[in-house]
Formats: C-alpha cells, structure tokens, sequence
C-alpha cells in the first residue's frame, strides 16, 4: 500500500499533526516505538509536573482536561491516550522505524523486517529518546544517571548524589533529592529563577510571540532573558527558600566529583537518526524538536501551527 503520509513518532507532535491530516483527508500512518500512547511523558519521573496550568497546555482541537495547580506528567499521558482515542488516529506500535530511504519516487520506512511506503515522511520523533551528556575530562567511579532515566529519589536515599544542571530538570531532580541524600548541584553559572510568581505561562507566551514575528517574515525577537530560565515550582521553591538547594560552580574534571552518583540534567538532541539519510529532501517535513522547528515547538501548546504547516505540506506535496 503506499500512503500519502507516514508519520513516525506518535507522542503529542505526531498525534497533533494527525488531527491535521485527518482533516485534509489523506491517507496515512503513524508509527510509534512505545507500546502504548504518551510519547515522552511516558518517561517522565515519577513526581515530574508540568511548569503550567492545564488551560495553557492544549493540542488543537480539544483542550486539556482542567487539573488543579500543575498537572502530573501521568495527566499528559491520559490525555494524549484519549487525544488519540478521540479522532481515531491509526497509530501502529510498538514500531521503532530503524531507517528511512527514498527510492523510486517513493520514501520507505523500514522497522525490522516491516516497510512501509508512503508519499511523504512527517518526523516527529522527539529528543526523549537522545539524551546528551557533555563531555567532561577525567573518570567518574560512581554510578551515571541521566534525567531521562530518572526514577525518582528512592535509589539514592540516604547516598551522596551530584546533579548537573541549571535548568528545571536539574532543579527539580535537585530539590527532590535534598529530603533523601547529600546532594551537589553543579551549574555552569548563577540559577537564573523566574519571579515567584510566574510560571511557565509567560515562556509559552515568549515562544508564542517570536513564533507570530517569524511566521510574519520579521526578525524573531528571542527570548526574554532577563526574566529568567527555571520556574520556581513550589517544591523547588521550598527547597531553594530553606537553604537546601544551593548551587555549586561547575567541576572541570569528572575525576573532582566522589559522590556515589551523577545524574546528568543536561537536555536532548533531536532523534532524527532513522530520518538522517532523507532530511534535506522534498516530501520530508519536521515537527517537534523546539528551535530547530521554531519557538515553542516542542511544546504542547505550541506545537499546533508546526502540525498544520507539515499537514499542509503534505497535502501540497501529495495533491
Ligand atoms: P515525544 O513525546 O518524545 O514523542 C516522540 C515519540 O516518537 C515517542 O513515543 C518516541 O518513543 C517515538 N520515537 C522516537 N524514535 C522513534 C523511532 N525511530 N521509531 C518509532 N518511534 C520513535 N512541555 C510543555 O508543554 N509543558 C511543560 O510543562 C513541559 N515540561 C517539560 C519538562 C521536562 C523535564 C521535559 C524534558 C520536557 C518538558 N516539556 C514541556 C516539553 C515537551 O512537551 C516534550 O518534550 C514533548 O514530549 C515533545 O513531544 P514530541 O511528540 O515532539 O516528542
């Protein structure tokens, strides 16, 4: 069978592109590696929540679920599950796309011993899948985590933990642990908190303006940094305010740190290795991935107008 469309990645972009191209009318699949919905929140640790309130959290077409103060990842989870439910998108899984070739005026998607054959290939596989650690010197004689791993704090109670990193994962995972074990928390510069009282709200706000300039052919604007990075999240709050969590300047050499664990909250790369060898040409389009899409991308709130724009490139390509 050739499909018009295979979307490969069926976490909050695939399915919202999916509402999309139901609504054109094209045929397609979507393919995801996980053996049930939730993309990425799937993975989240346990006591993981979002940085804003359900409202500002909706794919398009139907709302989030209200939920009181920030929804649980477990929330994400439910509601891409009856996202999915809702419009009947065809998701096949488990399916993990090992590769993806063009030949013969077709792109064909290989899992295993399975091929798919489509018209155009909607990537939409997130990062969850491609954590990255930077490189530091010297040898670590401990045990090596990294936040996409993250099990919550039972593991290392009562240990001594490093945690790297100045973002939210790395001050949530931080303050979390401070009630269980000796922790370190090393950051490259000074934690740069929002104000109390704002939370992740004005960073969609930011993304979605800088999208609004771009999309109107103006210079995007960027972020406002002067307002901060990490959301001070009650619990990160409480920690930060009673002198648990304090920041330590950065290591130079792995061989420096002795505690008994590291967890690395030092972010993702994008996993388009299956899509690589395909990446520059026509019928292939992007969505998810943050700024290498566009601001707010990787949002669920802001990934709606990326999986119209791919759903209206495949419609063109396929027409
Ligand atoms: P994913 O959810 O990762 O979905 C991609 C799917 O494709 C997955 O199921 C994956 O397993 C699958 N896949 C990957 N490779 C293959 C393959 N080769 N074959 C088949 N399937 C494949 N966003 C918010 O809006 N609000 C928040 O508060 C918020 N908090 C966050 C906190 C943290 C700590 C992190 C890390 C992210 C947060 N985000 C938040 C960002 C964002 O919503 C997520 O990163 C989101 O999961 C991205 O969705 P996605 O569909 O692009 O990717």
């Amino acid at each position: 069978m050739l499909y018009d469309a295979t979307v490969i990645g069926g976490g909050q972009s695939g399915l919202a592109t999916a509402y999309y191209l139901r609504k054109s009318g094209v045929n397609y699949v979507v393919l995801d590696d996980q053996p049930a919905p939730g993309g990425a929140w799937r993975h989240a640790w346990p006591s993981m929540t979002l940085f804003s309130t359900s409202g500002f959290s909706n794919l398009p077409g139907w709302p989030m679920p209200y939920h009181e103060g920030f929804p649980p990842a477990r929330h994400v989870v439910e509601y891409l599950t009856a996202y999915e439910q809702r419009y009947n998108i065809p998701v096949e899984r488990p399916v993990h796309v090992d590769s993806v070739i063009r030949d013969d005026g077709a792109f064909h998607v290989r899992a295993g011993g399975r091929t798919w054959t489509a018209r155009t290939i909607v990537a939409a596989t997130g990062t969850w899948s491609a954590p990255f650690v930077p490189y530091y010197p010297g040898t670590f004689t401990g045990r090596q985590w990294h936040s996409a791993y993250y099990p919550g704090p039972e593991p290392f109670r009562g240990s001594t933990v490093a945690v790297v990193g100045g973002a939210n994962s790395g001050a949530q995972i931080a303050a979390e642990l401070t009630s269980v074990a000796d922790v370190t928390w090393y950051t490259r510069g000074e934690p740069r908190w929002m104000p109390d009282d704002v939370d992740g709200r004005v960073l969609f706000r930011r993304n979605r303006d800088r999208a609004i300039a771009v999309a109107r052919g103006e210079a995007d604007p960027g972020t406002d940094s002067s307002l901060g990075d990490i959301v001070a999240l009650p619990t990160v709050r409480e920690a930060r305010d009673s002198g648990r969590l304090k920041a330590t300047p950065m290591f130079a050499s792995l061989s420096n740190v002795t505690t008994a664990h590291l967890i690395w909250c030092t972010g993702f790369r994008p996993a388009l290795g299956p899509v690589r060898s395909v990446l520059h040409e026509p019928g292939v389009f992007l969505v998810g991935y943050g700024d290498r899409v566009g601001p707010g991308a990787a949002t669920i709130t802001g990934v709606g107008p990326y999986a119209k724009r791919a759903a209206e490139g495949v419609v063109t390509a396929t027409r």
